[in-house]
């Protein structure tokens, strides 16, 4: 196959066939949103580099291997949008979001660029669903966002999610677990990879997070950051876990969970699947109280959630859910003879403008190939207008299931209420 019409490495087109599976999700999305109180953010594709750098980490693998940067016109530096909570809290300050009052709840639903090796459910454009509540520093909130992914998973039937839930602590006690990790992986160093001598140097919690077997075998027995936690973290985590409890939201402990990203503080999250091979993460997320102020606002707390639409959509694939099908054409309206050329084409637009999802032929086909047509198109119901039909202003419709018909005036109004 010629270059030119192959995608990109690691892109996807979503085909006619299955796009509705796409706008299922996002309105399942979409109305949870908009149940819990979240008001839809859109932001731009890309952003100056030094967001990410500033706002994602530069530790983190997002920042260090995977950006799409380049150079603009004007020569500053751009990135196509790798993560959406950046981008999110940026344009919450440019545009003083916090003005009328703290809670703000934001949604998105948005492309992600990342240059990661492509497999299953890890492409180079992929889409996710966040949300993010930014301003209370109450366990209630992190109950609550932790919530919606939870009430999502239920609207769309997906079964056999785990959520695991861990707190990395706040900038008070974690130089401390930061230390004791440090000495731990020091003692380990001859067989960390080379990202991690380096994460070690400068974030080992990021050690934690490497996909190496190697360094998870190793990282499996590092000391855990729920032994270094100060009073307020410990009561923060114990606050969320009960108010988990009173939602009858499970949940299982995973001291192991640190997230990508640099800024998380306190609760961190994700909804594992045990349906999908190594891309098990369905959606991760946790509280990043130091964001805002790393980027330029007030010291504000916040905390979201990002979850991948494509790994949603393979779970529930391997799940077998059922999404529901849009409706197909209702009728189809073949012409026969030249003089029903332009009665035809008035009878389907005026059919479509009353919300009646018509059809006929735009190939110049005989009446027999129509008919296929009609049937290709899954039709319910088909008409044929010739001269005789528009002499009497009258066509008999038939029903393509059963095969039976009827009589019915030329009129739209009639015709849509003989068919809907
Ligand atoms: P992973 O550990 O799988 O690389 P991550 O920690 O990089 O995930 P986040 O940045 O937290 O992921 O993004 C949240 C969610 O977005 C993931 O749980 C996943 O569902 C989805 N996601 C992340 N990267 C990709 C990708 N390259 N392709 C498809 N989905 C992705
Ligand atoms: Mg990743």
């Amino acid at each position: 196959m010629s270059e030119l019409i192959l995608k990109p490495k690691g892109t996807n087109d979503a085909l006619p066939e299955e796009s509705y599976r796409w706008q299922y999700v996002e309105s399942v999305l979409r109305d949870a949103a908009a149940d819990f109180g979240y008001r839809e953010i859109r932001f731009p594709t890309f952003e100056y580099t030094e967001l990410f750098v500033r706002g994602v980490g530069d530790t983190t693998d997002v920042v260090q291997k995977e950006m799409f940067t380049f150079t603009d016109r004007g020569g500053r530096s751009v990135t196509l949008r790798p993560e959406g909570t950046a981008s999110a809290v940026r344009s919450y300050l440019e545009n003083s979001l916090y003005g009328p009052g703290l809670p703000v709840k934001l949604f998105y639903i948005a492309p992600n660029f990342r240059g990661e090796q492509p497999q299953a459910g890890r492409y180079r454009e992929f889409h996710q669903f966040g949300v993010e509540y930014l301003g209370s520093p109450c366990p209630a909130a992190d109950a609550e966002v932790i919530g919606v992914y939870s009430d999502i998973l239920e609207r769309l039937s997906i079964k056999n999610i785990r959520l695991q839930i861990n707190s990395i602590g706040c900038p008070k006690c974690r130089p401390v677990f930061h230390a004791a990790l440090k000495a731990y992986f020091q003692s380990k160093k001859d067989r960390l990879c080379g990202s991690c001598l380096e994460r070690m140097e400068r974030n080992p919690l990021r050690i934690l997070d490497c996909k190496s077997p190697v360094c998870g075998e190793i990282a499996a027995d590092s000391p855990v950051g729920l032994d270094y936690l100060c009073d307020e973290c410990k009561n923060h985590f114990e606050e969320t876990k009960s108010m988990l409890d009173a939602m009858g939201i499970g949940y299982e402990i995973n001291p192991k969970i640190v997230r990508g990203l640099d800024y998380y503080t306190r609760t961190v999250f994700e909804f594992v699947s045990t349906d999908l091979g190594a891309q098990s993460t369905v959606c991760g997320g946790g509280r990043y109280d130091g964001l805002i102020e790393t980027l330029g606002g007030h010291p504000t707390p916040g905390l979201g959630f990002a979850a991948g639409l494509e790994r949603m959509l393979l779970v529930m694939d391997a799940q077998g859910i059922p999404i529901p099908k849009p409706e197909g054409c209702r009728i189809f309206v073949a012409s026969l003879g030249s003089a029903a050329d332009k009665p035809v084409q008035k009878l389907v637009n005026d059919l479509r403008k009353l919300g009646v999802k018509a059809e006929r032929d735009t190939m110049g086909r005989g009446l027999k190939a129509q008919m296929k047509y009609a049937d290709r198109l899954g039709a319910a119901f088909s008409m044929v207008l010739g001269d005789n039909e528009l002499e009497a202003g009258k066509a008999s419709i038939k029903d393509m299931a059963t095969g039976s018909t009827f009589e019915c005036l030329l009129s739209a109004e009639d015709i849509k209420n003989a068919v809907t």
